[in-house]
């Protein structure tokens, strides 16, 4: 293990604790043991359920939870350079793209303390019928019950800020699975809900194989809802195998954009090559389908192709790293294999479609027909297609054709176009002159189509955590 490494313990019913067995956790960019941690199974994971449960018989006011949420937020802010570090070496994200993630983490506590504050039912008007009259409705918002959480590696911390901290808002405790290739960034957010003030058993974070552990989670009655940010393929599997359950699915995407002749060419250009590159592609809204205008083509890709050159590839670690490695040499195999796909139904390389040392260099390819992998599926790496069209109706059928639908995103100076795009893009959300891989943290955010069912930011997450009671007064 290298000197710089930590060794981290879980946390089940308010104790740090080992296993026996530890998983060792390895930088994506060189390999080193960066930290380890002990594995827990499906034992541990029962434990878990069984503190959740207890805990939250004893349910923790409103403005306890709202202070424990701030000083999560006040402490992230604190210890912001370590906890960035932390997600580099264990994700192998370059440190720039992990002080964001950090920040953002922040923004996700601070926003989950508002709703914790805020949380309330709604008043019924029982006398707009005859047979309400005389009685006084409302409802209470009540925690839905023990959450099963499972996150995933390319945002090894505000994504499991996304799954926490609305739970505690909300009021239910939690039993967290964190991917099993970056649990450290979990485990520190662990230890910090724990120094704020945490009781036992509200929060139960456990490493080990998803199998195991997110079986106990699917098959225990007492985990009342599921939420799972992942890959589709497990996702929906997941939600099938729990018909009873709440299960809330955060899923990937093949995320396009459009980019009209009358845009601003310079900003999109711009845009595009930070956002479809940015940690080597591996964010769920990575731009990865890029459709130009026909005027527009020429222009815009002798705008783009020289920004995407001047990325700087590299040690995550150092400042100036603009894109670092896949999280494994398995992802790299497979994107190397659908560029090679590409490559020989015919596209056009224009950037990249090599190696840089053991990097994927940031690749753009031209031509590809709409059957490859690279341009339906979810490639989850530095990869993009550009595409001219003709007319907008065009744009928008390449942009829909596809299993997925998270975010997409149109560069116009036009309104109606925008708000065209807007009405017919079959997406979650939608972006206008702003990448599609943009996510400000109360955002609702979430897909349709295979990309999930849910939306997340802390004030649509609460509404899902907790159910409605309805209490009737007779008067
Ligand atoms: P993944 O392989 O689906 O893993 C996600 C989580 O599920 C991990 O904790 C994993 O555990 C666990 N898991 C795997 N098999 C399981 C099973 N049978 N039962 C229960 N849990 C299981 O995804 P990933 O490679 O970590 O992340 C990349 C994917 O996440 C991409 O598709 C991306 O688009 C998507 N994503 C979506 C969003 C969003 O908000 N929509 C955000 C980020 C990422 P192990 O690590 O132990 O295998």
């Amino acid at each position: 293990m290298a000197a710089t490494s930590t060794a981290r313990k879980l946390l089940l019913d308010g104790e740090w604790i080992e296993t026996g067995e530890w998983i060792d956790v390895r930088s994506p960019y060189s390999g080193d043991v960066v930290g380890r941690v002990p594995k827990a199974g499906a034992d541990e994971a029962r434990r878990a359920v069984d503190a959740a449960e207890r805990a939250m018989r004893e349910p923790l006011p409103a403005h306890k939870r709202a202070e424990i949420l701030v000083r999560v937020a006040a402490q992230l802010g604190r210890r912001h350079e370590e906890v960035a570090q932390i997600i580099s070496a264990e994700a192998g994200k370059p440190l720039k793209a992990a002080r964001v993630e950090v920040s953002r983490a922040m923004s996700t506590y601070t926003m989950s303390a508002v709703e914790a504050r805020t949380l309330a039912g709604e008043m019924v008007p029982m006398d707009a019928s005859q047979a309400g009259s005389g009685k006084l409705a409302f409802t209470l918002r009540l925690p839905v019950g023990v959450v099963g959480a499972i996150s995933p590696f390319n945002f090894p911390l505000n994504l499991v800020a996304h799954k926490l901290a609305p739970a505690l808002a909300a009021g239910c405790a939690v039993v967290l699975k964190p991917a099993s290739r970056t649990p450290l960034s979990a485990l520190l957010l662990a230890e910090l809900e724990a120094e704020a003030g945490l009781p036992a058993g509200w929060l139960n974070v456990l490493v080990g194989p998803a199998g195991k552990i997110g079986d106990v989670l699917v098959e225990d009655e007492r985990v009342r809802l599921i939420t799972f940010t992942g890959s589709a393929e497990v996702g929906w599997k997941l939600a099938e195998r729990a018909p009873r359950k709440r299960v809330n699915l955060e899923l990937g995407n093949a995320t396009p954009v459009i980019v009209e002749a009358d845009a601003d060419l310079e900003t999109a250009a711009t845009k595009l090559a930070e956002n479809a590159f940015s940690f080597a592609g591996q964010s769920c809204i990575s731009i990865q389908r890029i459709y130009v205008q026909r005027a527009a083509y020429d222009e815009l890709l002798a705008r783009f192709l020289p920004k995407v050159e001047a990325l700087a590839l590299g040690d995550p670690a150092d400042e100036e790293t603009d894109v670092g490695p896949l999280i494994d040499h398995d992802s790299r195999d497979r994107v190397l294999a659908w560029i090679e796909e590409a490559r020989s139904a015919g596209a056009d390389v224009l950037a990249g479609g090599t190696l840089h040392g053991e990097l994927v260099r940031p690749t753009v390819l031209a031509n590809a027909g709409p059957e490859l992998k690279v341009s339906c599926e979810e490639v989850f790496g530095p990869v993009c297609t550009v595409t001219p069209y003709d007319t907008l109706d065009e744009a928008i059928e390449l942009a829909n054709g596809t299993r997925y639908g998270l975010q997409a995103g149109i560069f116009t100076s036009a309104l109606e176009t925008a708000l065209a795009a807007a009405r017919r893009l079959e997406f979650g959300g939608v972006t206008v002159n702003e990448a599609p891989t943009f996510r400000a943290d109360q955002m609702p955010y979430g897909g349709v189509k295979d990309s999930g069912n849910t939306r997340e930011g802390p004030a649509w997450a609460v509404r899902e955590l907790t159910e409605e009671r309805l209490v009737v007064l007779e008067l």
